[in-house]
């Protein structure tokens, strides 16, 4: 049978950390949370959390412990502590240490961002902050981090547009519009802005390159001048 602490790695879904030790507690609320004490193992306990390059370690002691929220286990709340130290990469400087388990600065681990990605591509983003157990703006602030993780040169979308479309689409009762740019090859969204008319698709041919202008042959519209 496995240990507790592998059974621990295992659920957390983390490569590059070891696990110490859990344990649990139930709050003020009564709800029941678990607690895993872990740490980046030793080859990557001094990663820069940029360019993930391994440094020098600048704090001689390592400070408080931190707290990143996971995945919940059933009905348990999961945490992660661990006491990080600073490091000093030649390229970004004095940072605090990369931790495999979450994205740069924020207390939440990496898989719990990308459910919350992905929840909120088909679902309310109130119904995504109930079922995550998270207020609202924590939701937007989950999906921006798996974008960007997931696509961090968003840029990239408008090289070798071909078939594009233009749909504006109100909302509010007809008293807000949208404009979205659909790549009609790849059958994605290359743009979105607020606002519709001549100004918002100036807005979005003036961003395009002259390579990236160029490549454009058929634009379809849903009716609008
Ligand atoms: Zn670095």
């Amino acid at each position: 049978m496995v240990s507790a602490n592998t059974l621990c790695k295992k659920l957390l879904n983390v490569k590059s950390a070891v696990v110490e030790g859990a344990d649990f507690y139930s709050d003020q609320d009564g709800v029941a949370h678990i607690r895993i004490k872990a740490r980046p193992d030793r080859r990557h306990e001094n990663d820069c959390p940029f360019c993930h390059r391994r440094c020098k370690r600048y704090d001689s002691q390592s400070g408080l412990p931190r707290i990143w929220r996971g995945l919940d286990w059933g009905g348990t709340l999961v945490e992660v502590e661990c006491r990080t130290h600073r490091i000093e990469c030649p390229v970004h400087g004095v940072l605090v240490a990369d931790v495999p388990w979450a994205y740069l600065s924020n207390g939440f681990t990496k898989d719990f961002d990308l459910t919350v990605g992905w929840l909120a591509t088909y679902l309310p983003r109130s119904t995504v902050s109930e079922y995550m157990r998270i207020d609202w703006e924590t939701v937007g602030r989950c999906v921006h981090r798996t974008l960007n993780d997931i696509e961090p040169e968003r840029s990239r979308r408008l090289d070798n547009l071909v078939n594009i479309g233009i749909d504006e689409t109100s909302y509010k009762k007809g008293h807000k519009y949208i404009t979205v740019i659909v790549n009609h090859d790849t059958n994605t969204v290359v743009w979105a802005a607020q606002g519709h008319g001549k100004g918002v698709l100036t807005q979005f041919y003036r961003q395009l390159t002259p390579q990236q202008l160029s490549s454009i042959r058929v634009v379809t519209g849903d009716g609008a001048k």
